[in-house]
This record gives C-alpha cells, sequence and structure tokens, in this order.
C-alpha cells in the first residue's frame, strides 16, 4: 500500500528486502531518497512509471549519508535525471563530487575484490548539480517540505529527513536496522548498526531523541522498510547501545579481540531475538544478522581504537 505518496523500492543490493530506496511523489513531481548502487539504478528508473512519473519529473535526489549502500549509486541515477539537483550533508557533498576517499575507505572496511563486485565504478556528480544543506535545511517538493537534520552517531555526515506529511523519518542507518524476517506477534526487532568508521554511542543516542523529539508515527529506515512503535524500538536501540559499548570495552585487549566481540554481539542478538519470540531459529537470524554482525563487531573496534588515542 502507498502511503503519502511514499514508495518503497527494493535496490536488490546484497539480497531481497535489505536495502530500500523512498520515492516521495507530491503533486507529479518526485524525490528520492537514498538510492542503493550503481546496480540499483534501473530499478529506481523502473519504480517511476507505476508511481506516474518521467525521469524529468525527479526534482531531487536526497542521500541520508554517503555509505555506498545509500549513496553509492548517486552519479550513475543523476545522469538519468535531467532536472534533479542532489542534496547532501555538508560532510557527504565532497565525496559525492569526488569519490576517490570514499572509494578508499569502503576499499579498507570492505576489500577491493567485493568493492568492484557490489558497486563497480562510483560516478561523480557534478558540483554545480550538488544542494549542500545544513542542518534544518528545508527541501521544497511541490509545497512538501522535506526537513533534514543532522544526525550523528552512525555517521558524522549523516542527515535524517523528516516529512511533516507522514510525521515520519527517513532515518538512514541512525534508527538501526530493521528486517521483516523477523517481525513477530511483539512488532519489529530492532538492532543498532555502528559500521565503521565513525561509531560514536553517546551522539547516536542523543540523535535518537532529538528523532523522536519530533513525535513521530513511523521511520523509514534503509534497511528495511518502515516501522511503527517508535518509542519502544528507541528504547530497544538505547538499551543494544549501551550493552555494545559494554561489550567492546569488556572484549578490548583480549587477545582476538575482532572475534570476542563477534561472538558477544551473536549472543547479544540471538538472545533478544528470542526473547523477541522472532520466528527464525538461531541459525536463521543468525544468517539475516551475519553481515551486520560483522560490520558492528568492526565499527565497535575502530570507535575503541579512536577513544584511545
Ligand atoms: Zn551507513
Amino acid at each position: 500500500m502507498i502511503e503519502h505518496g511514499i514508495h518503497t523500492i527494493d535496490t536488490a543490493f546484497q539480497r531481497d528486502h535489505f536495502d530500500a530506496a523512498y520515492l516521495v511523489v507530491e503533486n507529479g513531481r518526485g524525490a528520492f531518497v537514498d538510492c542503493g548502487t550503481n546496480h540499483s539504478v534501473p530499478r529506481l528508473l523502473a519504480a517511476l512509471g507505476p508511481a506516474g512519473l518521467a525521469p524529468a519529473d525527479v526534482d531531487w535526489l536526497v542521500v541520508t549519508h554517503v555509505h555506498l549502500d545509500h549513496a553509492g549509486g548517486a552519479g550513475a541515477l543523476m545522469k538519468e535525471l535531467p532536472n534533479a539537483r542532489l542534496v547532501a550533508h555538508p560532510r557527504a557533498a565532497p565525496h559525492l563530487v569526488d569519490p576517490a576517499k570514499l572509494i578508499a575507505g569502503a576499499t579498507a572496511v570492505y576489500g577491493e575484490e567485493e568493492i568492484r563486485r557490489s558497486y563497480g565504478d562510483i560516478v561523480p556528480v557534478p558540483a554545480d548539480r550538488v544542494v549542500v544543506a545544513a542542518d534544518g535545511h528545508r527541501i521544497d517538493l511541490q509545497g512538501r517540505e522535506l526537513l533534514c537534520l543532522d544526525t550523528p552517531g552512525h555517521a558524522r555526515h549523516h542527515h535524517c529527513i523528516w516529512d511533516q506529511r507522514s510525521r515520519c523519518w527517513f532515518t538512514g542507518d541512525t534508527f538501526g536496522l530493521s528486517y521483516r524476517e523477523l517481525d513477530s506477534a511483539q512488532g519489529a526487532f530492532i538492532l543498532p548498526t555502528s559500521t565503521p568508521v565513525q561509531f560514536e554511542p553517546e551522539a547516536l543516542k542523543a540523535s535518537i531523541s532529538r528523532l523522536l523529539s519530533y513525535r513521530p508515527e513511523g521511520m523509514y529506515l534503509t534497511h528495511y522498510g518502515r516501522v511503527g512503535n517508535v518509542g519502544k524500538l528507541a528504547a530497544d536501540l538505547r538499551e543494544q547501545i549501551d550493552a555494545m559499548v559494554a561489550i567492546g570495552r569488556d572484549c578490548d585487549g583480549s587477545g582476538d579481540r575482532h572475534q570476542d566481540m563477534v561472538a558477544a554481539l551473536t549472543a547479544l542478538y540471538l538472545g533478544r531475538a528470542r526473547a523477541h519470540d522472532c520466528p527464525l531459529d538461531d541459525a536463521g537470524v543468525e544468517a539475516v544478522l551475519h553481515m551486520d554482525i560483522e560490520l558492528n563487531a568492526q565499527g565497535l573496534g575502530s570507535w575503541l581504537d579512536r577513544d584511545r588515542r
């Protein structure tokens, strides 16, 4: 069902129902929020027709942050959208215009082969098509306001986008990860994401509080889809951020810090999934969360190393 003109597009990155982009339609004009990778571009373009739009009817591409599963396809997509401008956080915009550092950073996390396979060649966005949006920037989509707020904690180049019409946030990665495979009678299962290299636990908790201060009715997560019951989910996230920090501190200085953190994070999330009555067994939950657990452990590691300096 399409509510408030918000279309959910599965970018098909990694697997189905893992990575979403959104198309907001107002009065015959469109705005994409996040865009997946180069490989997602045909899917985003294919979503326009059913929404009643042509590529020339898209005014905006808004990226929450520059991690490649959110913005890797920005340059390739912008080539297909003749009238669109790209809206980005002040710390994100330079990397979209000149992606060299972005590619180097992602290669350090994921390795060269994975970068080439998953993302292809990252296309720069011409600087004159980029709107650098500071905290509080308002995007006008046919009179429908989309408000950009600076929400560090997952990354320092992260905006969340408030849509007053739906009273929902597009949260990128600030409001964690919630996969529909793990929904139960208790609702959505959620966990934070601490992907390297800018995880900041206190900033993340403050950003979550800032999102909640708007009294949202729902959150559109990139991974994956809309969730309601935001007060309960925010409490779940805060508890787990604290638990993850404790795990990092406990494992710091151990012989194989990374593997110890992977084991402890796995135990944390599996225990919570069991308490949540998730419909999958432990192996099934682990399969869904495997990649995120690895990234969360890496991100905790870089936070511990940064904290020490
Ligand atoms: Zn991210």
